[in-house]
Order: C-alpha cells, then sequence, then structure tokens
C-alpha cells in the first residue's frame, strides 16, 4: 500500500518511522510519502492561507497549494485510491473504515491546519472522516491515528498469529481481560481456567467475559451484533448472574 500525506508539518510522520508501522515500512509493506504543499504555493512568500470571504475569525487554507499538490503525486489513475480530508465534520473514523481503507492500493490524507480549507479542496476528496467530536489544532495526529489503525489490517504488518480482526471492535465486542505472569500478585489470581490448558473452556470463558464487558460498558455495540446461538444462552446467564 502507498500512503501519501499532503501537510505543511512533514515532520511531524517521523513518529511512524517508530514501532510496527516502522517495521511495516521497512518490510515494504506500506510506502508512506509525506509531501509539503507549501512547496505548490503560486506566490512568492509561500503563503498557503488567506482569510475567508465574507468575514470572520482566522483563517482559511487555500485550495491551490493543496490541489497542486495532490495533482503531482504519483499513481493518478491507481484505481483502488481513497482521498481522505481530516475534518471534525466527517464521518466518525472506526474500526470498519479501517478495515474499509485497508482494502486500498492507495491513501491519500489531507491535513487541514488554522480554521480549515476552501471548500474547493473537497472535489479531489472521497471520504471526509473525523477522529471524534472535539477539534484538534490540525490533521497531522487524525492522520496519524487513521494510519496506525488501518495498517493492523494489512496482512503482515502484526506480524505471525496475530489479527487485528480478533482486537476490541472488529466484531462488535470488547476484547476479554487477558493477564500474563505471575499467577498471583499481591493476592490477585489469574481466572484458573486460563490455566486449565482446555481450548474449549477458554474460548467459552473469553466469550462470555467479551460479552459482559460490551454488555457492560459499551451496550450501543450490541444494537448491531449478530448473535450466535451460544452468545445468546450467554447473554442471558450474564444478566442473570449481574440482576
Ligand atoms: N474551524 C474548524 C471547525 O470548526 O470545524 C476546525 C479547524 S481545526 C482547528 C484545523 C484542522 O484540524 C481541520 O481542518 C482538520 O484537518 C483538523 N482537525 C481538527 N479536529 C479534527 C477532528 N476531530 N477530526 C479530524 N480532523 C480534525
Amino acid at each position: 500500500m502507498k500512503i501519501d500525506i499532503l501537510t505543511i508539518f512533514p515532520k511531524m510522520f517521523n513518529t511512524l518511522n517508530e514501532s510496527l508501522i516502522g517495521k511495516a515500512q521497512e518490510k515494504k509493506l506500506v510506502e508512506i510519502n509525506t509531501v509539503d504543499f507549501r512547496d505548490y504555493t503560486d506566490n512568492k512568500h509561500n503563503t498557503v492561507d488567506d482569510s475567508p470571504y465574507g468575514g470572520g475569525a482566522g483563517m482559511l487554507l487555500q485550495a491551490q497549494p493543496i490541489l497542486d499538490a495532490f495533482d503531482a503525486l504519483e499513481n493518478k489513475d491507481i484505481k483502488k485510491r481513497r482521498v481522505i480530508l481530516l475534518d471534525p465534520a466527517g464521518k466518525k473514523f472506526d474500526q470498519k473504515m479501517a478495515q474499509d481503507f485497508a482494502e486500498s492500493d492507495n491513501l491519500v490524507f489531507i491535513c487541514g491546519h488554522y480554521e480549515g480549507y476552501d471548500e474547493r479542496v473537497k472535489s479531489v476528496v472521497t471520504d471526509e472522516v473525523s477522529i471524534g467530536d472535539y477539534v484538534v489544532t490540525g490533521g497531522e495526529l487524525a492522520a496519524m491515528i487513521m494510519i496506525d489503525a488501518t495498517l493492523r489490517f494489512v496482512p503482515g504488518v502484526l506480524g505471525n498469529n496475530v489479527s487485528a480482526y480478533d482486537d476490541s471492535f472488529s466484531n462488535d465486542l470488547l476484547e476479554f481481560p487477558q493477564y500474563t505472569r505471575p499467577a498471583e500478585y499481591k493476592g490477585m489470581k489469574v481466572p484458573e481456567v486460563l490455566m486449565s490448558g482446555n481450548h474449549e473452556l477458554i474460548r467459552k470463558w473469553r466469550l462470555k467475559e467479551s460479552l459482559k464487558k460490551t454488555f457492560l460498558k459499551r451496550p450501543d455495540l450490541l444494537e448491531n451484533h449478530q448473535f450466535s446461538d451460544e452468545e445468546l444462552v450467554m447473554l442471558k446467564e450474564i444478566k442473570q448472574e449481574l440482576f
């Protein structure tokens, strides 16, 4: 996968050279290309912003440098390309969107600043996306969150035996509680079943704990969940145990 990022703060993306995403780049599973669209301004002072027509506070990013930087990208004709505008007014990013983005050959992220963009930037955009109902200073941190979450679904990025499809939210459920050594710490014991070696019992325990945690902490996630017969029985038990 190729990821192009249009930004006026390319150095912020050095963070993506660390950890799993850094390794994914070394393994050539992803190529990350940052483009400073200030290099594409058509004025001698290299300004990328101007005041809004109609008045009002703050400055807006102009369409010209962003659209010229976009036009200069390689592989414009690539089929599975998504052009993502980071915008608090966009659709809220979630695990399903990350999974969907991971199917693309090329993701282009356009990072805003100041009070946002000239509306005409949207002429090349396929997806307007938000990280949540709050406002941050620029689109860079939002883009990094989306890139990290998306790359977890690209085969090979997480390494063998680990799948983003098992993570919280991938199947509408939160992840079950996990433990590692020692078996007892300050009087707190690891549940016996996890040390039993009985894979079927462990699977059932984990599924039930996942359901319980989701029911208690994020019942909204269960609203569209397609319950299996096994899960329906477990949910009934959970309700009886709790109430
Ligand atoms: N005036 C804008 C508004 O009220 O919607 C906010 C502009 S914000 C200070 C500057 C840029 O940060 C935005 O253009 C966007 O690229 C990015 N940004 C801020 N909050 C965001 C969010 N929740 N999700 C995605 N991007 C965000």
